[in-house]
Parts: C-alpha cells; sequence; structure tokens
C-alpha cells in the first residue's frame, strides 16, 4: 500500500470506474434540486433518486462520481470519533438497472487490493444475513473464507426508506489494529469503535417493499456505493483520523496555529480543534453552494455549525475573530477539485465574517445571562433550567438554543424541554394566525365555490371576451341569483382578467352586457376559481347573463413590462452577483416591479449599475419572449430556473428571453424584450438577514421618473434663480459663497455689537464686594453671541460676574461667568447659575468660571436675575 494523497484517490477512483464503462459526473450541489425531502445532500446517491426511481433517464445507465455530502446527525460524533465529519465527500458507483452485484463486488475488490495495493487480509466485508447471493460472491469467486464474512442483521446491513426501492448492503471493513479497539471479546467489523472502520458500503436494491410487509423483487436492480474519501485516506495514509489526512490536516495545523495550543496532548482541546476543522470545512462548502445563515431549514444548520466553531474557538482560548482566516486554508486546500470555492472565496469569506460577528455579539450577553441562569437553578438545588427562561433567551436575545443545551449540559443541568416546545408551537400558531389575517381571505366563503368548475382563463392570448356569469357572491349574504347595486365578486366561466399569483398583481377592468356596467377592482384566483372583484355600476347582473369582459389593457401593459423586467433582473443579478441569487419573493403591479433575492451584503453602486445595464442592454436586444407549456423536467432541461420549493403540476409554463432568462411563470409577459422599453432601478435594501430588495420602474414608469427629476429641477431652479436647470450647479455655488460672505460678515457684526453692549453692560455693572455684578435679560439673543460675550467679559475683566437669561418665548436658558479674580474671591458661576434657574424652577450648573443652565417660568426672569446678587453676596463671605 502506497501513500496516497486526497487528490490522487478522487481521482484513481473515478478514472478506475471510467474504465469499467461510467460516465463521470461532477459533484452536484449540497442544495437538493427538486427533493423536499431532504435538507442538504447526505450521500452520493441521494441527487440520482430520481434515476433510481425511473422518474429521469439517466445519461448513462453506470455513473460515478465523487459526491460533497452533509450529514448533521453525525454532529455529535464529529471530534470523538476518527471517522465522522459533518462534512465528507463519498465515492460512489452507481448502476441503474445494468450490472448488479456480481459485478459490484469483485470490481470494489479489484479496487482496493489492486488499485491501492491494501492489504487484503486486513479487510473484512460485512454481509445482510439473509443475502446469500452476496456471501457466496465474497467466499467463492473473491475467494475470502467463511469466517471472515460478516453477517448483519437488518439494522446494519439493510437499506430502506419506507416503501419503494431497497435491498440489502455489503459493507467493507478496514481493521486498523488492536489499538483502536475497545477490548470487547465480540468487537468485530460493525462494532461502533474505531477498529474496524467501515469504509465502502454497496447498496444493492433489488427489492420493492410493497407496504404491507411482502417485497417483490425488483425488475430493473440497481447498485449504489459509497465510499468515504477521507476514511480511505485515513487507511492509505496511515494515519489516525479523518482530520490528519493531507489537505485536512493543512486546516487542522491553521486552528493549532491560531489558538496557539499543540494538538495531541489534550483529548478535549484535540476535540475542539478537529470540531473546527469539520465545521468551517463544512460551513465553507455550504456557503460556496448558496446556503446563507438563517433561523430555518439549511440555514440553520449553517448558522449552527458556523457558532459552534465559533464557540469551540473560545474553548481554545482564541479571542478574536478567527473563522475566515481558517476558510481560507479550506479554500485553497480544496480550490482545485471545487473551483466555484476560488470563484467565490470574496462572499463566502464575507458572509462567514458576517455571521461570526453577529455571533460574537450576541453570545457575550446570552452567556452572562445564561451563566446567571445556571448559577441561581445550582443555588436553589434545582436539576434543570425553566423552560420559559430558555425562550426568553431564544427568542428575545437570539440565544441558539442547542448552544444552550450544550452548556447546560456542560453543567450538569437539564432543560425543561417539553415547556420550551409549547412556548416554541405557541410562538409558531401566533405567526401563523398573523400571517392568515393579513391575506384578506378569511371572509371567502371557500364552499360556496365548492361546487364550481375552474374558470378558463384566456388573458394570455387576449384581453377582452364574452363569457357567462356562473355565480355571483355578495359580501353580506354569499351566493346570490343577482345583484343590483354595491360590491360584489363575480365567477365567469372564462376570463381575460389576470388573477393574483405568483408574484403578479390581478388585474383591473369592466364587465359589461347591454344596460349593465361594473368596474372589475381586483381579480383574485382561489382553486382554478377566478374571483372578479366588482362594483356595480349601472343596471343589474344575474348569474346565466353573458357579458363582456375588458381588462384595463394600458395597466395591464405597464404590469406585463414590469414583469418581464423582473425576469431580465433576475438573470442579470445572478451575472453580476453569482449563482447563489435565488428570487425570495417578487410583486408587480402596474407602477413597480419590485424583487427580492438572496444575497448577503449591500450591493455596491458600482454592481447596481451593471445590473442596471444589463437589464437595458438585453431590452434593447429585442429579443422575443417565448412561452411554453411542457413537463417540468423538460423545462428543467431546458435550463429553466424554478422557485425552491414551489409546487409545480405535470404541465408547467416555460418563459423563454433569448439567451438572458428561462424561468417558470404563469404570469403574463411583453412579446418582445424591446417593449419593456427602458428600466430604472429606484433603490436597493435589506427586508431580511440575507435577502435584499430591489424596486425598479419601467417603460411609462421611467418617464414619470424622469418628469419628477425635472420638476424637481426647474422648481429647484426656480427657487435658486437659475435661468435654467443647467446653470444650476453655477448658481448654487453662487449662492453658497454668499451665504458664507454674509455668515462672515454677520459674526464680525456681532462682534462689534457685543463690543457696544458691553460698555453699557459695565456701566450698568453693581460693585458687590470686590466684584463687579453685571446681569441682564438678553431675550432672543443667539446663545452663540451670548457665549462670545461671556469669553470676552470672563477674559477682559477679571472681576466680573455676569448672568444673563436668554429665551425666544417659549424656551428659557441662563449663562454666567466669574472671572479670574471674582473666582479667587469666592465667586461660582456653576453654583450662581443653579440658584437663579431654581427661581423659575429650573436647574444646570457648571464649572466655576463659566456654566449655562435651563430656567422654565419665564414670568419669573426679573426675579430670579435680581436674586443672583444675594446669591453672589453669599458666596463672597
Ligand atoms: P457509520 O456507521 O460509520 O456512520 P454509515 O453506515 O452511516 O457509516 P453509509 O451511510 O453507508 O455510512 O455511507 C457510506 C460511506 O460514507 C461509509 O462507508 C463511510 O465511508 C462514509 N461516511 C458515512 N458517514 C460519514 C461521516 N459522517 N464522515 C465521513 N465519512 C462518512
Ligand atoms: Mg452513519
Amino acid at each position: 500500500m502506497q501513500w496516497t494523497s486526497v487528490n490522487d484517490l478522487r481521482e484513481k477512483f473515478l478514472s478506475f470506474f471510467e474504465s469499467k464503462g461510467h460516465l463521470r459526473l461532477p459533484s452536484y450541489s449540497l442544495i437538493p434540486q427538486g427533493d423536499k425531502s431532504l435538507l442538504l445532500i447526505n450521500s452520493g446517491m441521494a441527487p440520482m433518486k430520481k434515476f433510481f426511481t425511473g422518474e429521469v433517464t439517466p445519461p448513462r445507465n453506470r455513473v460515478t462520481t465523487c459526491q460533497k455530502c452533509i450529514r448533521t446527525p453525525d454532529l455529535e460524533r464529529v471530534g470523538h470519533t476518527a471517522r465522522h465529519g459533518t462534512f465528507f465527500e463519498m465515492l460512489g458507483n452507481f448502476s441503474f438497472g445494468d450490472y448488479f452485484k456480481d459485478q459490484a463486488i469483485p470490481w470494489a475488490w479489484e479496487f482496493l487490493t489492486e488499485v491501492l495495493e491494501i492489504p487484503a487480509d486486513l479487510l473484512y466485508p460485512s454481509v445482510y444475513e439473509e443475502d446469500d447471493e452476496a456471501f457466496e460472491i465474497w467466499n467463492k469467486k473473491i475467494g475470502i473464507p467463511a469466517e471472515r464474512i460478516v453477517r448483519l442483521g437488518k439494522e446494519d446491513n439493510f437499506w430502506e426508506h419506507g416503501t419503494g426501492p431497497c435491498g440489502p448492503c455489503s459493507e467493507i471493513y478496514f481493521d486498523r489494529g488492536e489499538k483502536y479497539g475497545c477490548g470487547s471479546p465480540d468487537c468485530k467489523p460493525g462494532c461502533d469503535c474505531d477498529r474496524f472502520m467501515e469504509i465502502w458500503n454497496n447498496v444493492f436494491s433489488q427489492f420493492n417493499n410493497m407496504g404491507d410487509g411482502t417485497y417483490t423483487e425488483l425488475e430493473h436492480k440497481n447498485i449504489d456505493t459509497g465510499m468515504g474519501l477521507e476514511r480511505l485516506a485515513c487507511v492509505v495514509q496511515g494515519v489516525d483520523n479523518m482530520f490528519e489526512i493531507d489537505g485536512v490536516r493543512r486546516i487542522l495545523d491553521k486552528v493549532v496555529e491560531i489558538s496557539g495550543v499543540s494538538y495531541g496532548n489534550n483529548p478535549d482541546r484535540d476535540m475542539s480543534i478537529r470540531v473546527v476543522t469539520d465545521h468551517v470545512r463544512g460551513a465553507t462548502f455550504m456557503i460556496s453552494d448558496g446556503v446563507i445563515p438563517s433561523n430555518e431549514g439549511r440555514g440553520y444548520v449553517l448558522r449552527r455549525i458556523l457558532r459552534r466553531a465559533a464557540r469551540h474557538g473560545k474553548l481554545l482560548g482564541i479571542d478574536r475573530p478567527f473563522l475566515t482566516e481558517v476558510c481560507a486554508v479550506v479554500i485553497d486546500q480544496n480550490g482545485e477539485a471545487y473551483p466555484e470555492l476560488k470563484e467565490k472565496a470574496e462572499y463566502i469569506t464575507k458572509v462567514m465574517s458576517i455571521e461570526e460577528e453577529r455571533f460574537d455579539a450576541t453570545i457575550d450577553g446570552g452567556l452572562s445571562i445564561l451563566n446567571n441562569l445556571i448559577g441561581t437553578a445550582k443555588s436553589a438545588g434545582q436539576t434543570a433550567i425553566s423552560g420559559d427562561d430558555t425562550f426568553k433567551l431564544y427568542d428575545t436575545f437570539g440565544f441558539p438554543i442547542d448552544l444552550t443545551r450544550e452548556i447546560v449540559a456542560e453543567a450538569g443541568l437539564s432543560l425543561d424541554e417539553e415547556r420550551f416546545a409549547t412556548l416554541m408551537k405557541e410562538q409558531r400558531e401566533r405567526a401563523r394566525a398573523a400571517r392568515a389575517n393579513i391575506s384578506g381571505w378569511a371572509g371567502t366563503d371557500k364552499t360556496a365555490l365548492a361546487t364550481l368548475p375552474k374558470t378558463e382563463f384566456t388573458g394570455y392570448e387576449t384581453l377582452e371576451g364574452d363569457a357567462k356569469v356562473i355565480a355571483i357572491l355578495s359580501a353580506e349574504e354569499g351566493p346570490v341569483q343577482e345583484v343590483s347595486e354595491g360590491e360584489f365578486m363575480l365567477v365567469l366561466d372564462r376570463t381575460p382578467f389576470y388573477g393574483e399569483g405568483g408574484g403578479q398583481v390581478g388585474d383591473r377592468g369592466m364587465i359589461r352586457s347591454g344596460g349593465m356596467s361594473a368596474t372589475v377592482t381586483d381579480t383574485k384566483k382561489t382553486d382554478g376559481i377566478y374571483l372578479h372583484h366588482c362594483t356595480l355600476e349601472s343596471g343589474m347582473i344575474r348569474v346565466g347573463d353573458t357579458v363582456t369582459a375588458s381588462v384595463d389593457v394600458k395597466r395591464r401593459a405597464a404590469i406585463r413590462r414590469n414583469h418581464s423586467a423582473a425576469h431580465l433582473l433576475q438573470g442579470a443579478l445572478r451575472e453580476v452577483l453569482g449563482s447563489h441569487v435565488e428570487q425570495a419573493g417578487s410583486y408587480v403591479d402596474e407602477s413597480e416591479c419590485r424583487f427580492d433575492f438572496s444575497h448577503f451584503s449591500a450591493m455596491t453602486r458600482e454592481e447596481i449599475d451593471r445590473v442596471e445595464r444589463i437589464v437595458n442592454e438585453s431590452i434593447l436586444a429585442g429579443v422575443p419572449v417565448e412561452t411554453v407549456v411542457t413537463d417540468p423536467e423538460t423545462a428543467k432541461k431546458m435550463g429553466a430556473m424554478a422557485l425552491f420549493g414551489e409546487k409545480y403540476g405535470d404541465r408547467v409554463r416555460m418563459v423563454r428571453m433569448g439567451d438572458f432568462s428561462t424561468e417558470l411563470c404563469g404570469g403574463t409577459h411583453v412579446s418582445n424584450t424591446a417593449n419593456v422599453a427602458l428600466f430604472k432601478i429606484l433603490s436597493e435594501s435589506s427586508v431580511a438577514a440575507g435577502v435584499r430588495r430591489i424596486v425598479a420602474v419601467t417603460g411609462l414608469g421611467v418617464l414619470d421618473l424622469i418628469a419628477g427629476k425635472d420638476a424637481l429641477l426647474a422648481e429647484t431652479a426656480r427657487v435658486l434663480k437659475a435661468a435654467t436647470a443647467a446653470d444650476l450647479p453655477v448658481r448654487a455655488a453662487a449662492v453658497q459663497g454668499e451665504i458664507s460672505r454674509q455668515k462672515k460678515e454677520i459674526d464680525s457684526l456681532n462682534q462689534k455689537l457685543a463690543a457696544s453692549r458691553m460698555d453699557s453692560l459695565l456701566a450698568g455693572a453693581k460693585q458687590v464686594g470686590s466684584v463687579r455684578l453685571i446681569t441682564d435679560d438678553l431675550g432672543a439673543a443667539g446663545m452663540d453671541s451670548v457665549r462670545a460675550l461671556c469669553d470676552t467679559l470672563k477674559d477682559r475683566y477679571a472681576d466680573v460676574v455676569a448672568v444673563f437669561a436668554i429665551h425666544d418665548g417659549e424656551k428659557l436658558n441662563f449663562m454666567g461667568v466669574c472671572g479670574a479674580d471674582a473666582v479667587a474671591a469666592g465667586a461660582h458661576a456653576g453654583r450662581l447659575l443653579g440658584a437663579v434657574s431654581a427661581v423659575t424652577g429650573g436647574k444646570g450648573g457648571g464649572r466655576p468660571d463659566s456654566a449655562t443652565s435651563g430656567g422654565r417660568d419665564l414670568a419669573k426672569i426679573g426675579e430670579a436675575l435680581a436674586a443672583a446678587e444675594e446669591i453672589l453676596k453669599e458666596m463672597l463671605k
């Protein structure tokens, strides 16, 4: 067996199976596509389910991959065992109804013992206890002695997932020697210790679980195998655990370097070092595939492992943000095999550092609260932290619940999980109720609609047409036969009115017949039935009437422009920001196009400009907008971007705008991108963590925008007395110049005024002991000028004490100073002002030489100023 690097092992595996007729495919994204049963891809087989079920025909019936995997159920084992990571790469070979066991087993053996030259006597196969066929292949065909083949039960060696295809498996274990063993006398392959390490699992899906306890043989039998690349490397490189293989070891070394602790001396610390290594590795790959930290689903898995990594960093004594430094090594070590890491390096780093900063902010506050709770619980002799406290910590302080669990467990306490779960449920229900209320549909009598046929929508092709009234719903009475006034809802057998959906508002327009006319103020859609919200203008309308339904053509055209622009915008955003951009919501009406999308940071001015330009270029390219109705798979093959999590029927409508955009969409669109005319972004902002919003206008909306700006400029020009808008910059500069010249003049006049006032003030000064006291009511004088006056008095006349009242009819202030000699004699401006303003019911104070205070009762200004003399006398004693 020769030392072989991880990169070489991957390549050897893939090319080995290529030589056996397999098609090599790149790793699928960690985000499952069109599979809601799974949060994150956890095996090589997971993204190929559709090939196994026959739903989609595979590109070849033999395929080989190296697949990125995340396994959150293994989270707690990471760092403890040698062989579990939350992130790992799985090598696999797959047969879709092609070869079976008798070929899969020998190839696996050939690869391990001949290509990699792993000593055969260190390898142990296991088979399902009832699978004699596999046993025979190992025993007779390969020549493994019967006593070295382990038969294991259903739990270990039968792959099954509810009903459907299932079958036995055969694993291959590597004996790492007694030193890794648990010492138990029945330690053998399948034991949970680290001695016999499972490296490869071969699944033979040959049965169909009928769901009633019986199994039938599948006509087309499949092979699905999975081998952990890191585990294989661990064997071939002879290292202790999967974090010490080349590539991963570099990451581990970086953690050691940053923390300054040594590796291999302390089991707890080693564990933390491996946890950080694993988690940053996993997080890096997740972010590169478009996962963004959040409080739900995949985003939460990412948030959880990033926060766990940060916390184990703290346990290692790292007291500064460090995750991105580790991330840089992950990118460097894997950038060749996974170029997307290099391409998105900047983005990945940004997401990670923002999350770490956020966590730092939360954790410090939360930790001290939690430690208090633990302390209180312990001193009260309790064994658990209350569910209410836990919930509050989570809900109000944003402290992650699993972290609470970990820390509480470390302190030897538990949580009242039941109460916590109840509170969480209540909160979810509150949120749901809040959402239901705003939908505006609470009052609709759905039972009244249940028996009606679905409405035929004719509005893709036409905007006006005849139709039959099949139901009328009045707001008060529900279904009625006729209406002669007021508001009601109308159901027709066919309609050109678009019912609100897919982010596009409902149409408005008119419905007429003979002497009857009704305005349609909105159109909604429920279970395929279109509801026209109407106001009767004249005449009356009955069930059975034939009417002419006419959509407001101008408004619909504006909506179309905005909707088509939203598609072009999504394409442009992906081009400029990257493929992590996914639609998170959209809203288009006649006046704007609002588009929400996943992206972690604010867009720069330059990015916004580029997006705007690309959209306008695709408009100017004037490509026809084509719509095709097809099945979802064909649409996907043609590159249609579907909304993740959206349910599509068996027929989907695909809207394609040249090479700029292909999306599944039921909305109405322009027939040629040129009809959008022009596109202008109004704003880019944040709506939620990791979700940005662009609001834009198109067509005549841009014209309105320009007109609005023109009017603004004209008005500004008028106010500034500029001849035309073009003169504005010159005019504005001139006005600014004039203002600063006048300001200077005012300053100098103020100074002169102050000097002349000073003379009269001094003339009116009262001798109090060795000090001259000046008091005056300065009325609405500016604070700045009074301050200047005070400073001058103080600097020039050391024996002066001055107290001034300043008021503008509403607010009253006092300002005062004491010259140096006055201070030496005992005068104190702060206390003097405090006492003076107290006479008016106010308060304040300051330094001995200078102070201001606030007054209250304007009527008492005279009294307050008069009191200054007595107060000062007291001070000078
Ligand atoms: P184990 O019992 O050791 O957890 P498993 O039965 O969960 O393994 P499979 O689901 O059969 O493993 O996955 C196929 C292969 O993927 C395994 O043989 C192993 O080499 C690898 N593998 C599984 N889980 C992990 C993990 N958490 N980290 C690294 N490699 C793994
Ligand atoms: Mg497992």
